[in-house]
């Protein structure tokens, strides 16, 4: 890496050793995180700042970019009026810009929207777009449109977990935060409206590409940016303990979901082999913590597996471990994309789980998926 190339856009932590995927991970290209093809996207606010200064420009600058670059989603420097050409000429050199291909779109007939993009290196990689009407608060207020992005953070996933058809690619290459943000402008402009709210939920662990996701982020969330509320902005990890800690003391207010998946520690490290090594008490320990500090309430993610972790016993053990903690439990039917002989809780156990949790005083829905029928819902993305 260069001196100019910011931190955001790092290497996995060394602690986050890929776990062995179903099936080997093929390198999709011939690139990797240091290719100069990713241009002005390897870089988050504080890269383009520093690129800008380094090439002696005023502070402003960013700013300006930041605008054209996500505020706008332009394609080409020239498109930059406002900043003077000969600059305009020096970033074209020193960043290329690239904006991703987009291959395909596949509707679902819930409304969701599946993309397949390709990057600036060749790299393929999902995203979904998931529109909804949000109810008037006020009787005399129309009903506004809610766009909410479901973004990749990796190209595929080293945590392999059992249930997940982006465990199953492996891990091709960490994403820059540009190549993030780049999903939301992607879907943005097919839906024709800004998006309102996304999610790193795509192919992907966000927390073991911690620095570039956070960077991203902060895009999205930046007023010359997509000018996304913090809270609008969730991460979905696994439960990288190390990561988690840190994200603790970020200083913003991004809203956070934990895929749990099993109070049951065998079932868990059978379910999430990846995740062995951080024990279950101390992800609890750990999410106590957080919600004490950012007195937000995370969300835990079961995923309803048939026999495994839907019966009485898993779903008592996952009540007892939420028990005094501020959460809401998300259950999720299971989609099909990983390991075959795992099917989906029945509806009666998805139901009769959120009615038991729900008598023990723990906020529980069950989560409608959408885009199942293009492939496109949780845990289906596969492009790499
Ligand atoms: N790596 C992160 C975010 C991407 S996965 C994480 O694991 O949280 C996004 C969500 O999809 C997670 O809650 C994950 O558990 C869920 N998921 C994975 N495979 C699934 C499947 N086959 N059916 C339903 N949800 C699934
Ligand atoms: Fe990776 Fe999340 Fe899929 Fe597990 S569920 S393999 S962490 S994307």
């Amino acid at each position: 890496m260069t001196s100019i190339v910011p931190t955001e856009f790092g290497a996995a932590p060394a602690d986050v050793a890929p776990a062995a995927p179903a099936t080997p991970a093929t390198p999709a290209t011939s690139a990797d995180v240091d290719d100069p093809r990713i241009g002005i996207k390897r870089y988050g606010l504080d890269g383009l700042r520093e690129l800008l200064a380094s090439l002696g420009e005023p502070a402003y600058r960013a700013k300006q970019l930041l605008r054209w670059l996500y505020g706008r989603g332009v394609a080409t420097y020239d498109e930059m009026t406002d900043l003077p050409a000969r600059l305009r000429e020096r970033l074209h050199t020193a960043a290329p810009l690239a904006v991703p291909e987009l291959l395909q779109v596949h509707h679902s007939q819930d409304g969701a929207r599946k993309y397949l993009l390709r990057l600036a290196d060749g790299a393929r990689i999902e995203a979904v777009g998931l529109p909804s009407a949000s109810s008037p608060t006020h009787s005399s207020d129309r009903p506004s449109t809610r766009l909410t992005v479901c973004f990749s953070t990796q190209v595929g996933c080293a945590m392999g977990c059992a249930f997940c058809a982006t465990g199953r690619l492996g891990l091709t290459r960490q994403l820059a935060p540009g190549e993030m943000a780049d999903q939301l402008l992607v879907v943005a402009d097919d839906f024709g409206c800004r998006v309102t709210n996304a999610v790193a939920m795509g192919e992907g662990e966000p927390l073991a590409n911690y620095d570039a996701t956070l960077a991203a982020l902060r895009l999205m969330n930046a007023p010359d940016g997509l000018g996304i509320g913090a809270r609008h902005l969730t991460i979905s990890t696994c439960g990288l303990l190390p990561q988690l800690r840190r994200l603790t003391l970020e200083p913003e207010q991004f809203t956070l979901a934990v895929s749990l998946h099993s109070a049951v520690q065998a079932t868990r490290d059978m379910l999430m082999p990846a995740l062995a090594r951080y024990p279950l008490d101390e992800l609890r320990e750990a999410l106590i913590t957080y919600a004490q500090t950012s007195g937000r309430r995370p969300t835990l993610e079961v995923v309803l597996i048939d026999g495994i972790n839907d019966t009485p016993e898993e779903i008592n053990a996952l009540a007892e471990y939420c028990r005094g903690m501020l959460v809401h439990i998300n259950l999720i039917p299971l989609n099909a994309g990983g390991a075959s002989d795992l099917r989906p809780a029945s509806p009666q156990r998805l139901r009769e789980a959120a009615h038991v949790l729900s008598n023990r005083g723990i906020e529980a829905t069950v989560r409608r998926s959408r885009g199942a029928d293009i492939l496109g819902a949780c845990g289906q993305l596969a492009a790499g």
